[in-house]
C-alpha cells in the first residue's frame, strides 16, 4: 500500500464535485463527452490513482511493442477506463486562445499595445469572407478592447501582422501540438497547422483559435505561463509518494520546462484579461470582491452549420501573482441555443466562488502594506 499525495487539495474537491453536479442537473443530461467530471470522480477513487502509478510504471519500463499480449490488452482496458477528456480529447479551442495571439504578437514586436482596429463585420481573405462573432461589427476599438469584446476581425489583422512563421514558432513555444508530459495516460497532440500549409485564411482563423486542436492539458499548462511572467512548468498531478512505514520515495518537485514571454508581455496580456471579465464579454464569471481575469471561448464544432458548441472560460485569481486556474469545458450544452460561453462562465464563477475563500486566495484591493 502505498500514500500518495496529489497537487489538488482534496478538501475542496468536493466543492468541485457539487458545482459541477448542480450544472449537470440544471442542464437535466449527461453530457456527451464526459469533462472535468470524470477526473474529479477518477482522482477522489483511491484505487483509480493507484492504477495510473501501475499503468506508469509499465510505461516507464517497457515500450509498448515489448509487452506481451496480456499486459498490452490491460492497458488497453486501463486506458479505456482512463480516456479522460481533459487529457484525451482535442476540439478547436475558440476564442480563449485570442490571449495566446496577443501575446506572440507583443513578444515578437508585431505589436506595440498602441494599435486600433476598425471592425466592419467580417474580413475577405483569400477566397473567404471570415465573420466576426458581432456581425454589426465592433467599430473602432483599442487593442485591450479588441480583446474584451473578442473580436475576430481585430485577431485577424493581428495574425497578419506577426505572420505565419513567428504565429506558429509561438503555437510551439506555448506547447501547442507537443506532449505536455502530465503524467496521466492517454496523452493527445491535437493537430496544428505546419508553417509551409499555412495559407493567409487558416492564419487568420487560427488567429482567432479556430481550425487547429488542443488538450484541455495544453491550454491549462501554456495559460498557466501566460499569467505568472511566462515560465512554461510540467502539468504534475503526483507531488509524492510514501511507503506503508511513513518512507518518502518520490518527491515530484515542480519542473520548469521553458521561459516563453517576457513578464512584461505577460502583465499588459493579464491587464486585457481583467478588463475581460470586468467590462467584457466575460462578466458572468465575476466573483464578488475578487480581481479575476480571464477569457471565453464560443467554438463551434465541425461540421460547421449543426449548430453544435464547446463553450468554456478560463479563468484565474488573483490578478497580481496568480496562484488558481479554473477551465471549464462544456461540450454541447443541452439548449436550444448552444452558442454561449455563459454556461461555461456560470459553472467556473460558481467554483471560484466556492474554492477562494477556502484557499485562502487574495481579495480585490487587499493587498495594503505588506502586513509585516
Ligand atoms: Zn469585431
Amino acid at each position: 500500500m502505498k500514500n500518495i499525495w496529489i497537487n489538488l487539495k482534496i478538501n475542496f474537491l468536493p466543492f468541485l464535485k457539487e458545482n459541477v453536479d448542480t450544472f449537470l442537473t440544471r442542464q437535466n443530461t449527461i453530457v456527451k463527452n464526459r469533462t472535468i467530471k470524470e477526473i474529479l470522480e477518477c482522482i477522489l477513487n483511491y484505487k483509480l490513482v493507484e492504477t495510473i502509478l501501475d499503468i506508469l510504471k509499465i510505461e516507464d519500463n517497457k515500450y509498448y511493442q515489448d509487452l506481451t499480449k496480456e499486459e498490452r490488452e490491460k492497458l488497453e482496458k486501463y486506458n479505456q477506463l482512463w480516456n479522460n477528456f481533459c487529457v484525451s480529447e482535442f476540439y478547436e479551442p475558440g476564442s480563449t486562445f485570442k490571449p495566446f495571439t496577443i501575446a506572440a504578437g507583443l513578444e515578437t514586436g508585431a505589436l506595440t499595445g498602441e494599435e486600433s482596429y476598425v471592425c466592419g463585420g467580417m474580413l475577405h481573405i483569400g477566397d473567404h469572407d471570415i465573420h466576426c462573432s458581432h456581425r454589426e461589427g465592433h467599430g473602432s476599438q483599442s487593442l485591450k478592447r479588441s480583446l474584451e469584446n473578442s473580436c475576430n476581425v481585430a485577431l485577424m489583422y493581428i495574425g497578419q501582422a506577426i505572420g505565419k512563421e513567428e504565429f506558429c514558432r509561438y503555437q510551439k513555444v506555448f506547447g501547442f501540438g507537443e506532449y505536455t508530459g502530465i503524467d496521466l495516460p492517454g496523452e493527445a497532440l491535437g493537430l496544428l497547422y505546419d508553417v509551409k500549409d499555412m495559407d493567409p485564411a487558416s492564419l487568420a482563423t487560427n488567429a482567432f483559435g479556430q481550425n487547429f486542436n488542443v488538450t484541455m492539458t495544453q491550454l491549462s499548462a501554456a495559460f498557466c505561463a501566460l499569467i505568472n511572467g511566462g515560465d512554461y512548468y510540467k502539468p504534475q498531478v503526483v507531488r509524492q509518494i510514501w511507503d506503508e512505514n511513513g518512507n518518502l520515495i518520490e518527491n515530484k518537485n515542480p519542473v520548469l520546462l521553458k521561459r516563453t514571454i517576457s513578464k512584461e508581455t505577460s502583465d499588459i496580456v493579464k491587464d486585457y484579461m481583467l478588463g475581460v471579465v470586468q467590462e467584457g464579454t466575460g462578466t458572468k464569471a465575476a466573483v464578488e470582491g475578487y480581481d479575476v481575469g480571464g477569457k471565453t471561448g464560443t467554438a463551434e464544432k465541425q461540421p460547421r452549420g449543426n449548430k453544435k458548441y464547446l463553450v468554456s472560460f478560463i479563468g484565474y485569481a488573483p490578478q497580481e501573482n496568480p496562484e488558481v486556474v479554473v477551465y471549464a469545458v462544456i461540450d454541447e450544452p443541452n439548449v436550444a441555443e448552444q452558442a454561449s460561453s455563459a454556461y461555461a462562465m456560470q459553472l467556473a464563477s460558481d467554483i471560484m466562488k466556492d474554492i477562494f475563500p477556502y484557499l485562502g486566495i487574495q481579495k480585490a484591493g487587499a493587498e495594503g502594506d505588506g502586513g509585516q
